[in-house]
């Protein structure tokens, strides 16, 4: 009797282990049987989609396919919501409305992987120019992902209770689709959430692992156009003309001293000039200079200080260089910066570490670049986005080394994730956040 019960104390011992949950075990069971199952078809289903990328706002054949992925999977599924937007509803009892979004969207980067599997499409873009096109910002990685998510969640529902809708989201690249999502009814034609999802591959975290932040993840946007009027002539005789390209050259300068000796150095904030334009030749001083700008900044104080910035110090400029009148200033495009719910944080990422393991959900700092994804969560819906690390280790620990090969960036034409690692951990981790937010049957 003593002995047996020694023994049984062992066993019982190995199987609680430290940082092992048997709950987690369970479900950590059914993900890699699921996964296993699913692997060989969404490895193709990846590869497919990474050949055929398409252009923002042209998804017609990825929102196509995501579709009938979706449909298969045993998914409700409406089309051409706010132009290619795909939403998949599978009701499942009573419980709480979660919803994930994957992204469709390509870019105009000319693939050079090298890859068996590389994209040589070519399509026209918006303005009617023959463009390169490459899936660099990994959208099909968030597309494989959402349709083995759909079919786990199918296979699994006998152990979660509740409403999963699962999107395909237009034109992120844009920052239109999600904006155009929800303009289509998105939370009024389909039941509305208690929390959005989602998830974007990183470029530079190891493959598996799941970066995160709390709070503020992604900056406010603005797009900022300038011109600058002059008076044209001939460049032999400039003191004839006003030149605008001198007056653009001063901008571009004094636009550096906003944040250099404005803003709180605490503060994040970055005015980066990505386009200058003015003139035809050599010899004629022109009668304009075009100017666009990028904006970014955490907080509304300072996103207002910089826009303030810029008119004044764009407006001085010209005075100072006897502009004949007044320089146009149009903010355009803006993205508000992305705040990711605190609570809605805290409970997905006790899941993600039960499910990856402590070591592989860790903080990510916020970074100066936006997603559209926020347009969600200013719905007054709870959102959070998180990263999905999709390099392997020896890459980043190479590039680290005195004389290593940079990683290449998202929207870097060189950019591939490392497929078979993304893929199952994608899977694994959409899975285990979206299963956390619904409730037990
Ligand atoms: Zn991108
Ligand atoms: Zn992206």
């Amino acid at each position: 009797m003593r002995a047996g019960a020694a023994v049984a104390m062992t066993v019982v011992t190995l199987l609680t282990a430290p940082g092992r949950d048997p709950a987690a075990e369970v479900g950590a069971r059914d993900l890699d049987r699921i996964i296993a199952a699913q692997y060989a078809d969404l490895d193709s289903l990846y590869r497919d989609l990474h050949a055929h990328p398409e252009l923002s706002l042209h998804e017609q054949e990825t929102a196509k396919r995501i579709a009938s992925e979706l449909k298969a999977a045993g998914f409700a599924v409406t089309s051409g919501v706010g132009g290619n937007g795909v939403v998949a509803v599978l009701r499942n009892g009573e419980g709480p409305t979660v919803m994930w979004r994957s992204d469709l969207d390509a870019l105009p980067v000319k693939e050079e992987t090298g890859l068996p599997y590389a994209s040589d499409v070519r399509a026209n873009d918006d303005s009617g120019r023959l463009v390169p096109v490459m899936h660099a910002c990994g959208h099909d990685v968030h597309m494989t992902t959402l349709v083995g998510l759909a079919r786990g969640l199918k296979d699994l529902r006998s152990q979660w209770s509740g409403t999963a809708i699962l999107i395909g989201q237009p034109a992120e690249e844009r920052v239109l689709g999600a904006a155009a999502m929800i303009k289509d009814g998105l939370f009024s034609r389909f039941p509305r959430p208690v929390a959005v999802l989602g998830m974007h591959v990183k470029a530079d975290l190891p493959v598996g692992v799941v970066g995160y932040r709390a709070g503020p993840a992604f900056a406010n946007v603005d797009n900022v156009d300038v011109r600058v009027y002059g008076r044209g002539g001939h460049g032999s005789t400039p003191h004839l003309s006003v030149d605008p390209i001198v007056i653009g050259a001063r901008i571009v300068l004094s636009l550096q001293t906003i944040v250099a000796r404005e803003i709180d150095p605490i503060e994040p904030a970055v005015i980066t000039v990505g386009s200058i334009h003015g003139g035809t030749k050599h010899n004629i001083i022109p009668d304009t200079v075009d100017l666009q700008l990028t904006v970014r900044s955490y907080t509304e104080e300072t996103r207002n200080k910089l826009i303030e910035g810029i008119r004044r110090n764009v407006l001085a400029e010209a005075q100072g260089g006897g502009a004949p009148k007044p320089p146009d200033v149009t903010i355009g495009e803006s993205t508000p910066a992305t705040v990711n719910d605190p609570g809605l944080t805290a409970r997905t990422v006790a899941a993600l570490k039960k499910a990856l393991g402590d070591d592989r959900v860790v903080e990510v700092p916020p970074i100066m670049g936006s997603e559209d994804f926020t347009y969600y969560g200013r719905e007054g819906i709870p959102a959070f986005m998180f990263n999905l690390g999709t390099i392997p280790n020896e890459t980043i620990e190479q590039s680290r080394r005195p004389g290593g090969k940079p990683l290449p960036s998202l929207h870097s034409s060189q950019y591939a994730p490392a497929r078979e690692g993304s893929i199952r951990e994608g899977v694994r981790a959409a899975l285990t956040a979206v299963l956390a937010n619904l409730s037990a049957p």
